[in-house]
């Protein structure tokens, strides 16, 4: 079968297959719809690929991706510098945003604590977060961590760290299905759980 196929279009067909979702007939139609469109439009969704891993980096102060040297949010004036949201990855501050319930600042952890995957906390953006509590004087911080075993494990972890700093430490209300990621959670439950926040 390879054979039958000039190797670059196979190479395509491969690479294409590796995508999320994406199986070898998405891929062939795909690769064959690249092939018979104009080479402007190929080469400009070739272009995209490279500007995305080039100029795309986390935001040095909170963990968001950007292509600015510090992210559009942490240079916002208009947020409460105050008022900290702490989510597991950047793909998480989207839907918060959606849910336009809050006007805090974020942090990206990176992930969550968990001892079967081998996650401790020196491997998470942790040391960062305690850092810029003390220096911000930030007097809240609001996580949400999935309601998973890792995502709650991690806020526990977070709270005992963070309430002797004498920071106010609050964790959205459940409402999220249990071991949803906030990534796919709609922005009215989001809001909600956002809204409905409680201490710990
Ligand atoms: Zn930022």
């Amino acid at each position: 079968v390879a054979s039958a196929q000039p190797e670059s279009l196979s190479r395509l067909i491969e690479r294409l297959m590796k995508l999320p979702s994406v199986g070898q007939k998405t891929a062939t139609r795909l690769a064959y719809y690249l092939l018979r469109a104009s080479r402007e439009e190929a080469l400009d969704l070739a272009q995209a690929i490279v500007d995305v891993r080039e100029r795309i980096h986390a935001c040095p102060e909170c963990g968001n991706l950007t292509d600015l040297e510090t992210c559009g949010l942490c240079t916002d004036e208009a947020r409460d510098r105050k008022l900290l949201c702490v989510v597991e990855e950047a793909a998480n501050i989207l839907p918060v945003e959606r849910s336009r319930e809050f006007r805090g600042l974020y942090h990206v952890l990176g992930g969550v604590l968990s001892p079967l995957r081998g996650v401790s906390a020196d491997d998470l953006r942790i040391p960062q977060l305690l850092e810029r509590v003390r220096r911000e004087g930030v007097q809240e911080v609001v996580i949400a961590t999935s309601s998973n075993v890792e995502g709650e494990a991690t806020a526990h972890y977070l709270q005992r760290l963070l309430k002797p700093q004498g920071v106010r430490v609050t964790r959205i209300a459940a409402g999220l299905p249990v071991g949803s990621d906030l990534e796919y959670a709609d922005e009215l439950t989001l809001g909600r759980a956002l809204a409905g926040r409680r201490d710990m």
